[in-house]
């Protein structure tokens, strides 16, 4: 598959890395210091148009691909992994899912906003007993009237501190297990919602996650999202779009480190030579840029399937395909950050040195939007199922 860029995705993904450069570059050590994220931040994307990519025109969004979405994701995240994250949960865990299974009403009410980086979108699937095992999840929603009334917790939920607008996964009917499981869109400031503080975390900091609560949390019945009981339709209909867009946030990392490690290969001098004139530094270079190559390959092609399978459909290689893009992107860029630090020494072990900061990024990345191990599991259930590839 060849993958010429249009000029249009060229000057937007250049633009986003400009812009990522000037503004993030140099406050990158304060969002990783304090957790910090620049206050405007969602305003300023929104501006540039970025949280609405693959959004229809109608809502604010820019009606493009998913290409689109994953080169601007690995722009941003070449300089600031963190807030990237934020703007990954923002666009593809909320927004898009709100594009792909709402109502009109919704559509017409939440996008335009979060489109314009108005108001701030989050996801809330995991539970503090329900991870990998998602469908075990115990929130509840019972209708009352022309409402429902949540009760249960939401554990690790990226933009929790800061999120206006969170699709919210609840069971409906808990003796149908999976079946029985609705989505709604639930309002900061709505009644019995809570967030706790911020949790602290080892990477990916700037983007701040909380633990969010409802105790008889009161959310209008039209604020459903795609059918009662259907929630798991709701979270599967973009799933392999998501792992494609996450995976664009390791493939910027990847491709930072391996710059860094350039540099500085080309500018440190030990037995009075650079040392990248030593062989095993040489060989590390080299590892780290087929690395970066076999993920930017596996994930431009996973992009590109995904558009054309009606952003996630069945009966195509896509979700093979999406988990094992993102499977191994994931571990590539954990991996060039290891070798990133390590051709820095003990300077890239040292906080002022950004390599040390990617490597603790990049880890994140085998975990959240499903584990490297669940990964595998999707991969040999598709491969099995078919018999082939
Ligand atoms: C910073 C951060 C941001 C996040 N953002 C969000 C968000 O915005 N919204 C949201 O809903 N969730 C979010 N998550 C949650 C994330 O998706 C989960 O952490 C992830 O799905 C794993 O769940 P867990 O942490 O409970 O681990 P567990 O499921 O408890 O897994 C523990 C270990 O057991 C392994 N394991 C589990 N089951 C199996 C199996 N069947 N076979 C083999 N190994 C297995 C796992 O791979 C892992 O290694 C976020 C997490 C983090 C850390």
């Amino acid at each position: 598959m060849h993958f010429e860029l249009t000029e249009e995705q060229r000057m937007l993904s250049d633009t986003v890395y400009k812009w990522a450069l000037n503004e993030l570059g140099p406050v990158q050590e304060k969002i990783d210091e304090e957790d910090w994220m620049p206050p405007n931040f969602f305003r300023d994307l929104g501006r540039l148009g970025v949280l609405g990519i693959t959004v229809e025109e109608r809502y604010g969004g820019l009606g493009m691909d998913v290409l689109t979405e994953v080169l601007v994701t690995e722009q941003l995240a070449r300089i600031c992994p963190g807030p990237a994250m934020s703007m990954v949960a923002h666009v593809e865990l909320c927004a898009s899912n709100i594009q792909r299974n709402a109502s009109d009403y919704l559509k017409e009410k939440y996008l335009p906003p979060l489109i314009r980086g108005e108001k701030v979108g989050a996801m809330g699937l995991t539970e503090p007993n329900a991870g990998s095992d998602a469908m075990a999840l115990r929130c509840r929603a019972v209708r009352n009237g022309n409402s429902f009334i949540l009760n249960g917790s939401k554990m690790f939920i990226t933009n929790g501190p800061i999120a206006d607008i969170v699709l919210v996964y609840a069971k409906t009917a808990p003796d149908l297990g999976p079946k029985g499981i609705s989505a709604f869109i639930v309002e900061k400031g709505a009644p019995g919602f809570s967030v706790s503080s911020k949790i602290k975390k080892a990477g990916m900091r700037g983007s701040p996650t909380a633990e969010l609560n409802f105790d008889d949390c009161e959310v209008p019945a039209e604020n459903l999202v795609g059918d009662l009981n259907g929630g798991v339709a709701v979270m599967t209909k973009g799933l392999d779009v998501e792992r494609v867009v996450v995976a664009g946030l390791s493939l910027g990392i990847s491709r930072q480190t391996l710059d860094y490690s350039i540099k500085y290969s080309r500018e440190r001098e030990q037995f009075g030579v650079p040392i990248c004139e030593f062989q095993m530094i040489q060989a590390k270079l080299a590892e780290m840029y087929a690395r970066y190559e076999a993920s930017r390959n596996m994930i431009y092609r996973a992009a590109c399937l995904a558009q054309g399978a009606g952003r996630g459909g069945k009966g195509t290689q896509i979700t093979q395909l999406a988990a094992a893009a993102i499977l191994y992107a994931a571990e590539a860029a954990t991996r060039n950050g290891s070798d990133a630090v390590q051709i820095h020494g003990g300077y890239g072990y040292c906080l002022e040195f950004p390599v040390q900061k990617l490597w603790r990024d990049a880890k994140l990345l085998e975990i959240g939007a499903g584990t490297t191990e669940i990964r595998k599991m999707i991969i040999a259930r598709e491969l099995l199922r078919k018999g082939s590839i």
